[in-house]
């Protein structure tokens, strides 16, 4: 069956594409990467952008230039989409899952620190703590800076979801020891498939872009000295994202305009949602809500019958059977979470509608 009302209302700009293709006609592709990187670099204050095929590909590379090897534990959240998690196991090393607060719902640093402490204890500390901003709402980050720093773990911020949010000032994507956005067709900027990784050095971008183009060494014949992977950005996908990126800003206003109205309507039924603190700038990706007496099987089964989509949050990921040896630090938050909330279609124009069936559904 399709949706009448879907999450999001992309549909493909083919004008915006015409025209960046045109702007760089005769040029060699790879100029439409190198300047979709640039342009990532100046939505977002990053130093050096490095554009690769996906959100995943860039978190695979970027806990790689962390130093992430076979057998290394990796502190993830437990309430995220299951991308944060598969490139730690892929490199071969052992995600520690950590609960939630039930402000912003990402990462709790009161669980975070007991996590640290009792692996310095068994002498694992992690090589690296994976903080996401789930939904668009930035994480308690000068907390969460505060206990990786006393025990000298590095930040890799997976802002996939939090393009264009802000925290202190800066953008989501900037305040880790590296960043990775998603260009993801449901993403906020899409390329129908894409990502890249933010970095404070060039060093560091240089040595992502040589694993992301096969590990090729400057040499005039083909020379390997370590093992490289295929991840580098079409260069059509990046000329998709040159004509999207200006609109990002905009974009970001909608989703927060469809929240507002939403929450307007929801306060009744003591609804919950991650919050906007002080100094933060949501980007509100996916409208999310916990109510006290949902049932999300029933909303999401009633939504669809009027056609409208909308999706369960995230099922935790220590729960999930691909997951269930892995060491987790909990507190009930991201069960409570996934027990009673659901994600609504981010725009404005349909959020009148979507209020009035829910309503019925919740009395
Ligand atoms: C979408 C997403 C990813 C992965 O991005 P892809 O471009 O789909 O590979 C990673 N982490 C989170 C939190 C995401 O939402």
């Amino acid at each position: 069956m399709s949706y009448r009302i879907r999450l999001s209302n992309h549909l493909p700009n083919v004008a915006a594409l015409s025209n960046v293709l045109q702007r760089f006609n005769a040029q060699e592709p790879v100029e439409l990467v190198a300047a979709f990187e640039q342009a990532v670099c100046k939505a977002t204050g990053a130093a050096f952008a490095v554009a690769v095929n996906s959100g995943t590909s860039a978190l695979h590379l970027s806990l790689k230039a962390l130093g992430v090897r076979s057998g290394d534990t990796v502190i993830v959240p437990t309430f995220t989409y299951v991308a944060t998690v598969n490139p730690v196991l892929y490199l071969g090393a052992v995600p520690i899952f950590v609960d939630c607060e039930p402000d912003t719902w990402n990462m709790d640093p009161a669980l975070l620190k007991k996590a640290l402490t009792d692996l310095q204890r068994q002498g694992r500390l992690p090589r690296a703590i994976v903080v996401v901003h789930t939904y668009g709402t930035p994480a308690l980050m000068n907390e969460l800076e505060h206990v990786a720093a006393f025990f000298g773990v590095p930040l890799l911020e997976d802002a996939a979801e939090a393009i264009g949010a802000r925290h202190h000032g800066r953008m989501a994507g900037t305040l880790g020891e590296l960043g990775i956005l998603s260009f993801n067709t449901n993403k906020i900027v899409t390329t129908f498939g894409g990502g890249c990784v933010l970095c404070r050095t060039e060093k560091t971008a240089q040595k992502i872009s040589f694993w992301a183009a096969q590990a090729r060494e400057d040499t005039w014949y083909y020379e390997h000295r370590e093992v490289g992977y295929n991840y580098r950005m079409n260069p059509l996908a990046a000329a998709y994202g040159l004509g999207q990126l200006p609109y990002m800003e905009q974009w970001v206003e909608r989703r927060r305009d469809a929240f507002r109205i939403y929450l307007h309507h929801f306060e009744k039924q003591g609804a919950q949602s991650p919050l906007d603190r002080p100094q933060t700038k949501a980007n509100r990706w996916m409208s999310s809500f916990w109510f006290p007496r949902a049932n999300p099987a029933l909303l999401v089964m009633e939504l669809r019958r009027y056609g409208i989509e909308s999706r369960p949050l995230w099922k935790p990921l220590h729960a999930q059977p691909v997951f269930k040896d892995h060491t987790a630090y909990l507190n009930g938050e991201a069960e409570r979470l996934f027990g009673g909330g659901i994600c609504l279609p981010s725009y404005p124009s349909v959020v009148e509608e979507v209020t009035r069936v829910i309503r019925q559904i919740i009395v």
